[in-house]
């Protein structure tokens, strides 16, 4: 290749696609590099038999922070899911409403069955203190794990149980729960103050909106990077010369092209797909188990938010499981015939999605959820490693690396 560029971006996800925008608005001249044949990286959607099929169970949440900067959500006709979750515990299905977006709940608010009314008063607390502190309040906080956060809110065994592990282990892809307290109180931020919703057009419709103003022909694709250093990028194509690099890519590869990058332990997610012709559920709301038996973290009817995602008279069901063991399909719609209370029989098994690097795990301390990201030389680095797992994460993360190489460019 041997070319020459201000700043080489590598890796085209959603801590990349921010860095590239952030830096094209400077005037900076730029050029992204992508090992695969698209952008996106694991925010990603196939087509299987008319359903739109994301690489895992994956949703949007509208009150993340730096969603704004990049694009208008609307223009992604984006499909909402109820606030709150369905609870199944033996014969019952039980609701708990999001306590912040409608505090004064309604008849399935009393969640008889799942802990006790201290339970609901004090996680509405806990909600309601993450949704209007300063983040720099929150931030402040003693940082434990999710889990002795959520004992130390006075939350009883069986509500966390039956309800919040299940649910949370879903969100942090952590069934132990061991997540830094502080990335729990943005989560329940993000919960409470903003809607959680799926794009017309799949998942993959976020990066695809985030790169659209973007010139396709900075963007390259199919071009893997092999090595990584100060002012030069080795790619199968040859080398580019730069002044800065912002390596963008999954921690795993982050690690590989800069070793002095600690490694991060990942966090592994299976979802099942499958198409019913009969919706189990009318609403669209996330179903947990609440009979603590540890298999499946969460069941949704994905066509209900967002009717795109199946056919004309088919329904699409995400029903996922978090670990490194992914249990056969037969065992999983067992599963599902007892959460939804109905036959599954005439279900179809679409496929199964098995992302066993899935989400970086972050346990404490996490400090200010905001690692360093320039290293040095020229070098930066971005991605959900670098902030809180999740897209907020990556899209900050990315927005921080570009913002400190305009700092650096500027000063030299
Ligand atoms: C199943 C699943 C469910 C999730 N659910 C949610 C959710 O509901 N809400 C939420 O907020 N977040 C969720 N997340 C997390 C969110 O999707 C990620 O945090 C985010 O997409 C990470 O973006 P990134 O840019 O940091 O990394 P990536 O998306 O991994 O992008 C890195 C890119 O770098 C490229 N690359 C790697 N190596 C090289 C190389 N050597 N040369 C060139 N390019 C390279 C890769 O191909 C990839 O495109 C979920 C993730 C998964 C997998």
């Amino acid at each position: 290749m041997g070319a020459e560029v201000d700043v080489v971006i590598i890796g085209g996800g959603l801590a990349g696609l921010a860095a590239a925008r952030r830096l094209h608005r400077a005037g900076v001249p730029w050029r992204l590099v992508e090992a695969s044949g698209r952008l996106g990286g694991r925010v990603a959607t196939d087509v299987i038999d008319g359903h739109l099929i994301d690489r895992g169970f994956q949703v949007l949440n509208t009150a993340y922070p730096r969603l704004g900067t990049l694009l208008d959500t609307g223009q992604l006709n984006l499909g909402y899911f109820t606030s709150g979750v369905l609870v199944r515990k033996g014969d019952n299905l039980l609701r708990l409403v999001n306590p912040v977006r409608e505090p004064t709940g309604g008849p399935g608010t009393a969640l008889a069955g799942v802990g006790s009314l201290f339970d609901r008063l004090r996680f509405a607390a806990l909600a309601t203190g993450c949704a209007t502190l300063p983040t720099s309040r929150l931030l402040a906080a003693p940082e434990t794990s999710t889990e002795t956060a959520l004992r130390r809110a006075g939350l009883s065994d069986a509500f966390i149980e039956e309800l919040l592990r299940p649910f949370l282990s879903g969100v942090f892809i952590d069934r132990e729960l061991s997540t830094s307290s502080r990335v729990l109180a943005m989560v329940l931020r993000s919960f409470a103050r903003g809607r959680i919703g799926l794009p017309a057009e799949g998942m993959a419709a976020l990066p695809l909106a985030i790169a659209a103003p973007l010139p396709a022909d900075l963007l390259d694709l199919d071009t893997p990077v092999a090595e990584v250093a100060p002012g030069r990028v080795r790619t199968q194509a040859g080398d580019i010369r730069c002044r800065a690099v912002v390596v963008a890519v999954d921690p795993p590869a982050a690690s590989a092209l800069l070793p002095t990058l600690a490694t991060v332990r990942m966090h592994s997610y299976t979802t099942y797909y499958h198409s019913a012709p009969e919706p189990p559920l009318t609403e669209p709301i996330l179903l947990v188990d609440g009979g603590r038996r540890e298999l499946v973290a969460n069941t949704v009817v994905l066509s209900n938010a967002a009717p795109t995602y199946a056919p004309t008279g088919r329904h699409l069901i995400a029903t996922s499981v978090v670990g490194p063991t992914a249990p056969p399909e037969p065992t999983i719609r067992a599963e599902l015939t007892r959460l939804y209370g109905r036959s599954t029989a005439d279900w179809t098994h679409l496929t199964t999605v098995a992302v066993p690097e899935a989400l970086p795990a972050a346990p404490p301390p996490q400090g200010q959820l905001r690692k360093p990201v320039a290293l040095g030389e020229g070098l930066f680095v971005a991605g959900d490693h670098r902030d809180s797992p999740s897209i907020q994460g990556a899209l900050t993360s990315g927005w921080r690396a570009a913002g400190a190489v305009l700092d650096e460019l500027r000063a030299g």
